[in-house]
């Protein structure tokens, strides 16, 4: 079916006694055995499993056409179990030179101090790629496009050299979301979502997400990483995110429309020397997500000033978009990004980073027109 349909539909098969049309909100943290002492229903206790939780599970299996998913209390939570759980001491991980700060720090840092090797590389040149393949990684993590300077992985390309080495794929699909990319339809092994973006859509849960095609041998470490490790979403949490997917297609095309628009407007204004957005046509990520973008180039982009002043000064006088973190509501939000990252940013400091939500374009690029005015 169209994914316009799964996302209706996955996670609200009408079960229950009373015909809920809307799965109900399930807080139950433990679950009745009979007098036989065996369980009345499918379910033990929260942390194993939950019907609100297994429901997402399902919706999110679904829609990234995977076997199984693990719905975690952060994006974070969910890099966290791959890391942790999916890899041993010493195990070597290559990662984007450009990628979302907290899952860098969780790799170079909080993991580096459990044994685990890293390297970074410019996953965009396959040839580096193949030589960092020579070293034998257990892990090659993608993000694309990338955060914050929206760098395009052929994840295909770098999927099918990394199974050649028996290294797994593990691929950051927050941005572009399942309504534009598939990774595991391009060979991934892994797809990850910080659902507090896109699949949750209104700026009010935060959530993570695995997950994996069948038979994946990563399934045990991630029922592992939930029953053991302890790390799971809530069940409010869950049926917020569960929510938000019933109308993600939708909000995602409007976010692409927005997007492209507010990109070709800030690229012709003399005080922007450069917009990052696959986009737009000399764009060099373009052609790659042309072809693995399915219908749209994503509603994130971000965009060079002329000094840090001018961007500083932008972002200030801005009234209808939002200063705020986080991405993916339906309100459109700016952030000056490299003063959130703090001070071992890598991010220029005369950037914007802007997430485009589903208000109307023009009044968006108005708003800009008379901040940079
Ligand atoms: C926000 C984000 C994360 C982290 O997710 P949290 O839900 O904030 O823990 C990871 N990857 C990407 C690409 C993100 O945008």
């Amino acid at each position: 079916m169209d994914l316009r349909t799964v996302c209706v539909h996955a996670g609200a098969e009408i079960d229950t006694p009373t015909g809920d049309v809307t799965p109900p909100l399930n807080l139950s943290s433990t679950f009745a055995r009979g007098t036989d002492g065996e369980l009345i229903g499918p379910h033990l206790y929260g942390r194993y499993g939950n019907p609100t939780r297994a429901r997402l599970e399902r919706a999110l299996a679904a829609l990234e056409g995977g076997g199984s998913a693990f719905a975690f209390p952060s994006g974070l939570a969910a890099s966290m179990a791959i890391l942790q759980f999916a890899c041993a001491p010493h195990d070597l991980v290559l990662f984007p030179n450009d990628l979302y700060f907290g899952v860098r720090k969780q790799i170079t840092d909080a993991m580096a101090r459990w044994g685990l090797r890293a390297q970074a590389l410019d996953m965009t040149n396959l040839g580096a790629v193949e030589r960092a393949l020579n070293e034998g990684p257990r892990l090659v993590w993608l993000e694309t496009p990338s955060n914050p300077m929206l760098h395009v992985t052929d994840v295909a390309s770098v999927a099918a050299r990394a199974r050649m080495v028996g290294a797994l794929t593990v691929v950051d699909n927050t941005w572009p979301t399942p309504a534009l990319t598939r990774p595991l339809e391009l060979g991934a092994d892994v797809v990850l979502h910080s659902t507090t973006k896109y699949l949750g859509g209104h700026s009010d849960v935060v959530g993570g997400a695995v997950v994996l095609p069948a038979g994946s041998p990563l399934q045990e470490p991630m029922i592992g990483a939930q029953r053991v490790g302890g790390s799971i979403a809530g069940p409010m949490d869950a049926w917020l995110v569960l929510r938000g997917l019933r109308t993600l297609a939708l909000r995602v095309r409007a976010a692409c429309d927005g997007a492209l628009a507010v990109a070709r407007w800030l690229e012709g204004h003399p005080a922007v020397t450069h917009v990052h957005y696959p986009g737009l046509l000399d764009d060099p990520g373009h052609e790659v997500a042309a072809r693995q973008m399915g219908g749209g180039f994503g509603g994130m982009l971000s965009a060079r000033f002329v000094d840090e002043e001018t961007a500083r000064r932008t972002i200030a006088n801005l009234h209808l978009w939002v200063r705020a973190t986080s991405l993916g509501g339906v309100e459109s939000l700016v952030e000056h990004r490299a003063l959130v990252e703090g001070p071992d940013t890598q991010t220029p400091r005369d950037l914007l980073r802007f997430s485009v939500g589903i208000e109307s374009p023009e009044d968006l690029i108005d708003d800009l027109e008379q901040a940079l005015g």
